[in-house]
């Protein structure tokens, strides 16, 4: 049986929202070539797809960096530590513009394709490659959200105190684990822009390009569900993909849309993590591993 879910989460105004209707967290991977290179390391010689990854970098990042200036926001970038050693510079320039920059990996596998002690690996060796550039991250999303049951607690022994992976909430909650509380930020596959625009041949890691007026609708109807219900809106972007030109206007409109609202407070991960452990009345949990059945579902 599901964990009960009754508690304050209810509460009409929790303390973790701060008196706002919703969180608003604008967060940004910068995948690099990482994703492309985990469907197969043969990719690195693919110059298109090596290519399209390194707008991450070269152009789109940079875009985006410029356009939350002009509205002095700070937002959560997600950094694969092979990412950090490619493009250091880049992301140096991220910590520069005082925005947060949060574990990622190393590689971009999925751990659910890893052993535990290669899911261990990807925890050590992305936190060297981010503290190479003196940068001390807070917070970890698995690479693809494929998060594994051992991932909570790998996370928090090697000192990260919040993750954004799972996706049984709208609102913030704590995880219990043996190494101590892990604040989890549940993202959700709605509001990410992979489903709305990534698109590349070879190798296949999206087959969509959606107008951002589509994209744009879908998470403005997220968002007024967050202000009437007061939960996360927790909008996850890729540097390649949103910082295209068009796309990127059309997250200027979404940032002066939600501003405009008037109720919704925008915080980084960091911040919302602090705020969550202020809270008494923020729901704690103990991940509780499901176990199917091998008569029930032969199937592997
Ligand atoms: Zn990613």
């Amino acid at each position: 049986m599901p964990q009960s879910t009754t508690g304050s989460i209810d509460s009409p105004s929790p303390q973790w929202r701060g008196g706002a209707a919703a969180i608003a967290m604008l967060t940004f991977a910068v995948d690099g070539e990482t994703p492309v290179l985990a469907a197969g390391r043969r990719y690195a010689q693919h110059a298109m797809a090596m290519s399209h990854q390194a707008y991450d970098a070269r152009r789109g990042l940079p875009r985006l960096l410029g356009i939350l200036a002009e509205f002095d926001i700070s937002a959560t970038f997600f950094v694969p530590g092979l990412c950090a050693e490619r493009w250091p510079h880049a992301i140096s320039a991220i910590v520069e513009a005082g925005h947060e920059v949060a574990h990622h990996s190393y590689s971009h596998r999925p751990s659910t394709e890893l052993t535990p002690a290669e899911e261990r690996w990807e925890f050590e060796r992305g936190l060297e490659a981010l503290h190479a550039l003196d940068i001390h991250p807070v917070g970890y999303r698995s690479p693809m959200w494929a998060a594994t049951w051992n991932s909570a607690e790998t996370a928090t022994s090697i000192g990260l105190g919040y993750d954004t992976s799972l996706m049984d909430d709208d609102r913030p909650y704590i995880i219990e684990t043996t190494a101590g509380p892990l604040v989890e930020l549940p993202p959700h596959w709605s509001l990410d822009d992979w489903e709305q625009y990534a698109y590349l041949n070879e190798p296949r890691i999206g087959n969509i390009i959606e107008p951002p007026e589509k994209a744009m609708q879908l998470w403005l109807a997220e968002l007024d569900g967050m202000r009437e219900f007061g939960g996360l809106f927790q909008l996850t972007m890729h540097s390649f993909l949103s910082g295209r030109p068009g796309r990127a206007r059309a997250l200027r409109t979404l940032i002066e849309t939600i501003l405009e609202r008037g109720d919704v407070a925008f915080r980084t991960g960091a911040q919302l993590r602090e705020a969550v452990l202020a809270d008494p009345g923020v729901e704690r949990r103990k991940l509780e591993p499901v176990v199917a059945d091998p008569h029930t579902y032969p199937n592997w």
